[in-house]
């Protein structure tokens, strides 16, 4: 985050974007929640925000979000914390202490690890199946078609509490295809959230039926 980065303002462009996008889209505006994504950002940068009102964030790496966030969590304890970058079964126990959400839950090993940690340590954040909608051999996230299967076995065989689903779209495709594919397994699926759009596509992601969006460039500036 650089010097002249002005966060609150920053914050409130991004929040006013999304009201008049919901409303233009006959929806409640006060439904679609910001999630600032705050990877690579420094604890201080993350202050400002909290202090101009902002309290869900992402991180993407585990260890980063463990250098940086339990102390800021000490302090505000009414703040957020999603995981939006892949998790590794070892860091499983770790993560589910640290995020009160963890959006990129995407295979079987990872779901029944997550299961076994909750069931030993009783707490209960709340998950996202990642959806690989673009079908991209190198990103995370279950296949479009081995989601209805794979939310089923979350559901019911490891009794995870799932808030709803989560995409990346290919960052060289129109977006669209994939917020209106993975709307569709949600709600087939009787899932209601789904946190889809960043920086660039967030006003189109909600008309497309965005509950969360994850926003990071706009609100903290281009990541060095
Ligand atoms: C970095 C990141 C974002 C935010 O991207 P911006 O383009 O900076 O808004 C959103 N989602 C995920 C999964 C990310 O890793």
């Amino acid at each position: 985050m650089n010097e002249q980065t002005d966060v609150p303002h920053n914050l409130r462009v991004v929040q006013d974007k999304i009201q008049l996008t919901a409303q233009s889209a006959t929806r409640d505006p006060t439904e679609p929640v910001l999630c600032a994504v705050s990877k690579t950002v420094s604890a201080d940068g993350i202050e400002i925000a909290i202090a101009a009102g902002q309290r869900v964030f992402g991180e993407n790496r585990v260890q980063e979000a463990e250098e940086k966030w339990p102390e800021i969590k000490e302090r505000h304890k009414d703040v957020d914390l999603h995981l939006i970058g892949p998790l590794q079964t070892n860091k499983a126990a770790k993560a589910i202490h640290l995020f009160d959400t963890i959006e990129t839950v995407d295979r079987p090993k990872l779901a029944r690890i997550l299961a076994n940690e909750i069931a030993n340590s009783g707490v209960t954040p709340t998950f996202y199946i990642q959806v690989n909608t673009g079908e991209e051999p190198q990103k995370a996230g279950v296949f479009p078609g081995h989601a209805d299967e794979f939310i089923e076995l979350c559901r019911d065989e490891y009794g995870l509490p799932l808030a709803g689903l989560m995409c990346i779209p290919p960052i060289d495709e129109e977006p669209t295809l994939h917020f209106s594919l993975l709307r569709e397994i949600a709600h087939r699926n009787g899932l209601v959230g789904l946190s889809m759009g960043m920086s660039a596509d967030y006003d189109i992601a909600i008309a497309f039926g965005a509950t969360l969006v994850r926003v990071g460039t706009a609100i903290f500036g281009p990541r060095g």
